[in-house]
């Protein structure tokens, strides 16, 4: 009979032994209403036989039944216990009573030995590691995989050679409903999960000893709790486990719940996704809102971070977490002023439990969180968690809150940053368009924007697009009789005049020099003309301080309005050649050109 012609026919019997490979036997038994199953098997090789994990005391005497059917257990000289729980050895001494033989020995690691000698039985040990990790048989060799603190220091697993069966202890063991002495399909990883992510202490171990098993050419893994998992799952199981989170038992002290402490891992994990999926801190704190929840019940999340450069944000749903400055309540205001005794081995003391009144009058808890910074010696930012329920599950809180400290402080830190480097890009950018000396817009502007309200008119035929040029008369004698320095100064006034006179709307703009030149939507003809006549006259009313006291300065205009489809430069020549028109007829007066 072949391996997989074994296991495939479901016909099996577990009041029997049952064959699983050639000369390869299951003589364990099947406890009503244990998810927990314990296999014990045997490998039949004549006095030579081997008992793997025998069993416990619960079920030796089935195991004995079986055991008998196959082989008499006279002729089993080896048992091995892969590692020391009662549930492979509590049948030991039993055991040892029944011998019948003086050359039996227990095969196991030194580990193993120094707790199972706790039994006082006088059986002789045969070590693993005085053999070179390999028992030869009479067709096939055993070889030894070394497993430890997967579940025990000294725990090992056996490879027999002839079958190229792995025989795992606890490894790939898994907790089924109802007994299924083969696993059926992939399924079968949703039944080892929680026994390993809750039995298994750290996934680094476990990762180290499915490296080693998977060395193994295996054809079958016969597991002591569980199914027995065929050739083709093999790989699946494997992968499957490498990605598991182990030690989940350590999560929560109060919940001994499988499937309630893999959700809350899960909740975890994805509080620490959350900052690296997000970049927009709109986003990471409305997530982690959204995932709070699923384990506390959560009114809203709100942020105070101290911004050496501005002072204090604060960043909530009512500012869409864009942040505005803010003078921070005396509660939290107390926090930045003296950071909380905590060091970082100690984070829990850095947040506190508090009443708060909600805008209805309920009091209700909140949860203020300080992001102390050691190396800076201050509180980076204080969080708040508004809790909707006045009674909390505080253990699954303050691990949610250690969670979040550090990928919190990160994404602040990040969003910190971000606005600094916006601040910095729009000072840039306001240099470039405002000419420093005037405050008017620069050409650089100009043609962005003036281009931006030419498309818009094409679109729109009823608007219209107004352009009024200014420049100085005689200007150049103003610099030649008082100094370039007073010719600034002309320009300055000259420039704030036309700064008070614009609209909002409007683009003034220096041009160059002593020139300048307003845009203007929805203004017609005569508004136009009105407007440039009343600006000429202001310029022409300044009046001057030592050494121009008593001087009159003027400008010269020119007014267009732009025709459909004109381009920007030759619409700016229209307006010139009105300006021309108007210093050759004399200056300080206001041309219009058709
Ligand atoms: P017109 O009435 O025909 O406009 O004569 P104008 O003297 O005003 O014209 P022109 O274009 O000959 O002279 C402009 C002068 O403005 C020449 C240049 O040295 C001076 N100028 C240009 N930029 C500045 C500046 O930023 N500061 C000062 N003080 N002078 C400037
Ligand atoms: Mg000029
Ligand atoms: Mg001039």
């Amino acid at each position: 009979m072949s391996l997989s012609e074994i296991h495939i026919h479901d016909s099996y019997h577990t009041d029997h032994a049952i064959q699983i490979a050639p000369r390869v036997w299951w003589v364990g038994h099947v406890q009503e209403n244990d998810p927990f199953q314990c296999h014990v098997y045997l490998i039949e090789q004549g006095d030579q036989s081997v008992l793997i994990d025998p069993g416990s005391t619960l079920t030796f005497t089935n195991t004995l039944e079986k055991i008998e059917e196959i082989t008499p257990f006279s002729s089993i000289k080896y048992f091995i216990c892969q590692h020391q729980d009662p549930d492979i050895t509590g049948a030991m001494p039993l055991i040892e009573k029944m011998l019948t033989r003086d050359d039996a020995v227990i095969v196991t690691h030194w580990r193993t030995k120094m707790i199972i000698k706790h039994y006082g039985m006088q059986m002789p040990y045969w070590l693993l590691d005085d053999h070179d990790w390999r028992l030869p048989l009479e067709d096939r060799v055993l070889e030894f995989c070394f497993t430890p603190y997967a579940h025990f220091p000294g725990a090992f697993t056996t490879f027999d050679t002839a079958s190229q069966i792995m025989f795992s202890s606890d490894i790939f063991g898994g907790l089924t409903e109802e007994f299924s002495l083969f696993a059926k399909g992939e399924s079968y990883l949703e039944c080892m999960k929680p026994f390993h992510q809750h039995y298994m202490p750290s996934n680094d171990i476990l990762q180290y000893v499915l490296h080693e098993i998977e060395k193994y050419p295996m054809k079958m893994i016969a597991p002591q709790h569980g199914s027995i998992i065929p050739q083709h799952l093999i790989r699946f199981m494997i992968n499957g486990l490498k990605s598991l989170d182990c030690g989940l038992y350590l999560l929560l002290r109060g919940t001994t719940d499988f499937r309630k402490l893999s959700a809350f891992n899960d909740t975890l994990k994805s509080i620490t996704k959350t900052m690296t999926i997000y970049r927009d801190f709109k986003q990471i704190a409305l997530q982690l809102l959204t995932i709070i929840r699923c384990e506390v019940a959560t009114d809203s999340l709100e942020f105070y971070v101290q911004d050496i450069n501005q002072g204090m944000i604060y960043l909530a749903a009512s500012n869409q977490y864009r942040g505005k400055l803010v003078t921070p309540p005396a509660y939290v205001q107390a926090v930045f002023d003296s950071p909380p005794p905590a060091t970082a081995d100690n984070p829990g003391s850095q947040f506190q439990i508090m009443d708060h009144t909600d805008r209805t009058g309920v009091i209700k808890k909140a949860v203020m969180i300080a992001l102390y910074l050691p190396e800076k010696g201050h509180v980076q930012a204080v969080i708040l968690l508004h809790l909707a329920d006045y009674h909390f599950d505080s253990e699954k809180l303050g691990r949610m809150v250690e969670q979040m400290r550090l990928p919190l402080q990160v994404a602040i830190e990040r969003e910190m940053i971000y606005r600094d480097m916006d601040r910095e890009r729009d000072k840039i950018y306001q240099r470039a368009i405002r000419d420093p000396l005037t405050g008017l817009f620069t050409r650089i502007y100009m043609t962005d924007f003036v281009h931006k309200m030419i498309e818009q008119q094409d679109r729109q035929q009823e608007l219209m697009l107004a352009g009024v040029m200014i420049d100085i008369d005689h200007f150049k004698l103003i610099n030649d009789t008082w100094g370039h320095n007073q010719g600034d100064i002309v320009l300055r006034e000259v420039s704030r005049c036309v700064l008070d006179h614009c609209r909002a709307a409007d683009i003034p703009v220096r041009l160059g020099g002593e020139e300048f030149i307003i845009f203007s939507q929805n203004s017609d003809i005569a508004n136009s003309l009105r407007f440039a006549e009343r600006l000429r006259a202001l310029i022409a009313g300044l009046t001057w301080a030592e050494p121009m006291h008593g001087k009159q300065i003027s400008a010269s205009f020119g007014v267009a309005h732009r025709r459909k489809g004109e381009g920007l430069s030759d619409f700016i020549e229209r307006i010139d050649s009105a300006l021309y028109r108007a210093k050759e007829s004399g200056r300080n007066r206001v041309c219009y050109q058709e």
